[in-house]
């Protein structure tokens, strides 16, 4: 057997600059234009996500270097904080240790930090070093992720879109559209009316068939999301996603008892970890989890979640995220589609979403992608020489 590398390096940086994670688009963007959020409640913060600091970590990206010279790397958010966490603390458990050591190495990442860990940032940070340390196996082994994972079980992705323009999205093949929900509680019944005329609209663009959801981002009480859904079904809603502020379990399992018939209920992009899911799955709390690859713990903790889901009857249908999403859609047979999230700002076209920081990320083609557009050594992307890095701090 060949001899494995061992981690030799561990680095972590920002962009220059700053900023520039996919929630930090300008005025005009669709992703940032009077979206239904927890701080819709406050007038002043109503208009927009940046306004009350939803880009204020920025972008995380991690590198690893091993001792046969191979570099794996991954991205996602956390910003300057998270990078701290990686060269101070959790550089430790990786630097000397095999690049196979994925298990163990998560493991003392989790245990070390749960002191001041657990959900949010920290597991955030771990994720992004999860994600690296799989691409830097996958370089080591010269094999796509999915391979690493016990290979693909479809020929192909299908996706549906999320953006403000379903009607575009289906023009685009996608299988579906998911809109932001732009009136929250603190707008009345307008706002409520509002936001079923927009859904009304749409379903009149879109035909009978085409698969309509909201995404409603933590924004909602309740009452107002039970009103809401029984209100959207006459539209064919097929889900609700985030109603809920997400430590709020027993709102999502009296939610999903008050939905009609065959409306899904969807949450857990802002859950992290085994235990955090488990409460969502074993409380009844929704039919598909939507963790974030890049939020809740990494692809080590994705799988799971991903199996506990599966002996709930609980799709994962993971949060954007792209290509390390894609990597473990393509395996998991309670993954039957993923999401696409439309970056371009007028959601009138398909652009990678780690756009420019990432090369070689491939996107779906009238709303699909064959498995053959990943078979590229680990998560098969590169970071572009022309995005700057910075690394603020060293170890
Ligand atoms: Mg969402």
């Amino acid at each position: 057997m060949s001899s494995i590398p061992t981690i030799k390096h561990v680095r972590a940086f920002t962009l220059k600059g700053g900023g520039a994670d996919y929630h930090d688009q300008s005025d005009g963007h669709w992703i940032d234009d009077h979206i239904a959020t927890p701080m819709s409640k406050y007038p002043a913060y109503r208009q927009s996500r940046r306004s009350f600091g939803i880009n204020v970590l920025g972008t995380l990206v991690v590198e690893i270097e091993d001792s046969a010279g191979n570099v794996g790397f991954a991205v996602t958010t956390g910003g300057e904080p998270a990078a701290y966490i990686v060269e101070k603390h959790l550089a430790r458990f990786l630097e000397g240790a095999k690049v196979t050591d994925i298990e163990r190495i998560w493991d003392q990442m989790y245990l070390s930090t749960l002191y001041y860990g657990r959900k949010g940032i920290v597991i955030n940070t771990i994720s992004g070093v999860d994600l690296a340390l799989w691409d830097l196996l996958g370089k080591v082994r010269g094999e796509p992720v999915h391979q690493l994972l016990g290979g693909a079980v479809r020929d192909e992705l299908q996706f549906y879109a999320t953006g403000a323009r379903p009607d575009l999205a289906q023009k685009m093949g996608f299988i579906g559209g998911k809109m932001p929900l732009h009136h929250g509680p603190a707008e009345g019944e307008q706002g409520l009316r509002r936001n079923l005329q927009e859904l009304a609209t749409m379903r009149e663009r879109v035909g009978p068939d085409f698969w309509l959801m909201l995404d409603c981002w933590m924004s909602l009480d309740l009452n107002y999301a039970t009103r809401l859904a029984r209100g959207a079904h006459e539209y064919g809603l097929k889900w609700i996603e985030e109603a809920l502020p997400p430590d709020d379990y027993w709102g999502y399992a009296a939610l999903k008892k008050n939905v009609p018939t065959g409306m899904l209920v969807t949450t857990g992009e802002h859950e992290a970890t085994r235990w955090g899911f488990r409460q969502l799955l074993e409380m009844g709390c929704c039919d598909i989890i939507q963790p974030d690859v890049g939020w809740c713990g990494g692809i080590t903790e994705l799988l799971k979640i991903s199996a506990l889901a599966d002996a709930h009857q609980a799709l994962v249908i993971p949060h954007g995220s792209s290509v390390y999403s894609y990597h473990f859609v393509a395996t998991r047979h309670n993954s039957p589609f993923a999401e696409f999230l439309m970056m371009a700002p007028q959601a009138d076209e398909v652009v990678p979403m780690f756009h420019p920081q990432l090369l070689g990320e491939p996107v779906p083609v009238n709303g699909r992608m064959r498995i053959s557009a990943l078979d590229k050594p680990g998560f098969g992307v590169q970071l572009n020489p022309e995005c700057a890095l910075h690394r603020p701090y060293t170890h």
